[in-house]
Protein backbone atom coordinates (compact mmCIF):
# COMPACT_ATOMS: atom_id res chain seq x y z
CA UNK A 1 0.00 0.00 0.00
CA UNK A 2 1.40 3.39 -0.92
CA UNK A 3 0.07 6.47 0.66
CA UNK A 4 0.88 9.40 -1.65
CA UNK A 5 2.53 12.31 0.35
CA UNK A 6 0.51 15.39 0.75
CA UNK A 7 2.09 18.37 -0.71
CA UNK A 8 2.54 21.98 0.88
CA UNK A 9 3.51 24.71 -0.09
CA UNK A 10 6.66 26.80 1.42
CA UNK A 11 4.79 29.58 3.68
CA UNK A 12 7.97 31.72 2.03
CA UNK A 13 8.39 31.34 -1.24
CA UNK A 14 5.47 29.49 -2.11
CA UNK A 15 7.70 26.55 -3.43
CA UNK A 16 5.68 22.82 -3.49
CA UNK A 17 7.17 20.66 -0.27
CA UNK A 18 6.57 17.33 -0.26
CA UNK A 19 5.34 16.42 2.95
CA UNK A 20 8.46 13.78 3.48
CA UNK A 21 11.17 13.17 5.98
CA UNK A 22 12.99 14.30 3.07
CA UNK A 23 11.89 17.68 4.20
CA UNK A 24 12.89 18.04 7.63
CA UNK A 25 12.48 21.67 7.06
CA UNK A 26 8.59 21.54 6.15
CA UNK A 27 6.40 23.12 6.00
CA UNK A 28 9.00 25.29 4.57
CA UNK A 29 11.71 24.11 1.47
CA UNK A 30 14.50 25.29 3.19
CA UNK A 31 16.43 25.76 6.27
CA UNK A 32 16.69 29.63 4.90
CA UNK A 33 12.58 29.85 4.54
CA UNK A 34 12.33 28.56 7.83
CA UNK A 35 14.81 30.89 9.31
CA UNK A 36 13.35 33.94 7.59
CA UNK A 37 9.69 32.70 8.79
CA UNK A 38 11.36 32.67 12.84
CA UNK A 39 12.60 36.24 12.06
CA UNK A 40 16.07 35.09 12.16
CA UNK A 41 17.26 35.60 9.18
CA UNK A 42 18.46 39.39 9.03
CA UNK A 43 18.89 38.91 12.55
CA UNK A 44 21.29 36.46 14.34
CA UNK A 45 21.90 33.79 11.83
CA UNK A 46 22.90 36.41 9.24
CA UNK A 47 24.92 38.73 10.97
CA UNK A 48 28.40 39.09 9.81
CA UNK A 49 30.84 38.32 12.84
CA UNK A 50 33.07 41.65 12.88
CA UNK A 51 36.36 41.49 15.40
CA UNK A 52 35.93 43.45 18.19
CA UNK A 53 38.38 46.22 17.66
CA UNK A 54 42.28 45.50 18.09
CA UNK A 55 41.09 42.31 20.24
CA UNK A 56 43.26 40.02 18.39
CA UNK A 57 45.69 41.95 15.91
CA UNK A 58 47.47 39.49 14.70
CA UNK A 59 50.08 41.43 12.68
ZN1 LIG B 1 10.70 28.34 0.56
Amino acid sequence: MQKKPAVVTCPQCGKEVVWTSDSPYRPFCSERCKLIDLGQWATESYRIPQAENGAQEDH
